[in-house]
């Protein structure tokens, strides 16, 4: 069996992992095949060892964090899904305004920890619903506020198990994007710099931000966020909304109603549902508008 070795090597360090396990149950729109297996690392030897015989043996291998920014294909994925925890996740002040964070931590949780500090600057990432590994990679963004503005630096490993040291420079952030988008390093540990301010002032941000999220977003399904990139001078939603599409679905996908930017998974959408959906919203946005949608959840396939 291809994963003979590596099971046995799981088994030997106590790594929890599934076989065939369906990754619908870890992205947040619910819907994905199986991967032929999925592991939880909790530490940096574990994780080195899935790497080093994943690369012995030629298994392809997929960091997954929350599962938040992404569609699974229905054929699901044809090797090793790792999600980062226990070491991962730890949070903590590392010195008077920068905190130490692991890629498997909830960004959320991330948020509530500065907060509890009176550290300000992570305001506008409280709701997005993704890891800090996850965060990093995308460059999360929100009310005018993105991941890359706060990053001190990035410590990853690259699929040789080699470590580096990046400043945030390094990381070449963009609009929904970095460094890490297209080189394969895997992120192991983040640093933020904040800054001082009153818990007061920092909670009325987050509740702001958070009261503004349930009142736009139709958090009450299943879905992968935004589900196109903003294209510069344009709004998406109120776009897909002029074509008409405003809770119009394929198969168990539909635009959202209180929010067009979004797809959601009504109950039993497939993959393909989602992406036959993104083709008509596509191509109806381009007659009407001559604007070219581009996804912004990630598609994983084998
Ligand atoms: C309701 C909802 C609201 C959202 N709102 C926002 C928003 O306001 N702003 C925004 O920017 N996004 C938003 N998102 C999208 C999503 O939450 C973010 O993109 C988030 O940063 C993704 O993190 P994740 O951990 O879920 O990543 P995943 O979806 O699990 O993975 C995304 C990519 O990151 C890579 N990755 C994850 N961890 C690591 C690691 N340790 N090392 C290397 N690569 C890694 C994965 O391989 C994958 O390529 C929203 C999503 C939902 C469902």
């Amino acid at each position: 069996m291809i994963y003979s070795n590596l099971i046995e090597y799981l088994e030997s360090v106590r790594c929890r992992y599934l076989l065939n396990e369906p990754l619908k149950k870890h992205t947040t729109m619910k819907v994905g095949g199986p991967a032929d297996i999925y592991v939880e690392a909790r530490s940096a030897e574990v994780l080195v060892g899935i790497l080093s015989i994943a690369k012995k043996e030629d298994i392809p291998i997929f960091l997954i964090g929350n599962g938040s920014n992404l569609l699974v294909s229905d054929y699901g994925f044809r090797g090793i899904i790792v999600k980062l925890e226990g070491d991962f996740s730890k949070i903590y002040i590392k010195s008077d305004d920068v905190i130490s964070c692991g890629p498997g931590a909830k960004l959320i949780d991330l948020c509530k920890f500065a907060l509890e500090n009176s550290l300000s600057g992570l305001e506008f990432a409280y709701g997005i619903p993704g890891s800090c590994g996850g965060a990093v990679y995308m460059n999360a963004g929100a009310y005018g506020g993105e991941i890359k503005n706060v990053i001190k630096k990035v410590e990853c490993i690259n699929y040789d198990s080699k470590k580096k040291i990046m400043l945030r420079d390094d990381c070449k952030f963009e609009y929904r994007k970095s460094l890490f988008s297209s080189e394969k390093i895997i992120i192991t540990n983040v640093e933020f710099t904040l800054h001082k301010s009153r818990f007061e002032t920092i909670k009325e941000k987050m509740d702001a931000i958070m009261a503004k999220r349930v009142s736009k977003q139709p958090l009450d399904f299943p879905s992968a966020g935004s589900m196109f990139k903003r294209p510069k001078g344009y709004y998406v939603g109120p776009m897909i909304e002029k074509c008409g599409l405003k809770g119009f679905s394929i198969g168990g996908a539909k635009v959202s109603e209180k929010h067009a930017g979004f797809v959601v998974n009504k109950g039993n959408a497939t993959c393909k549902d989602v992406l036959d959906l993104v083709k008509k919203i596509k191509s109806d946005v381009k007659s009407k508008f001559g604007v070219n949608l581009e996804m912004e959840p990630l598609f994983l396939s084998s």
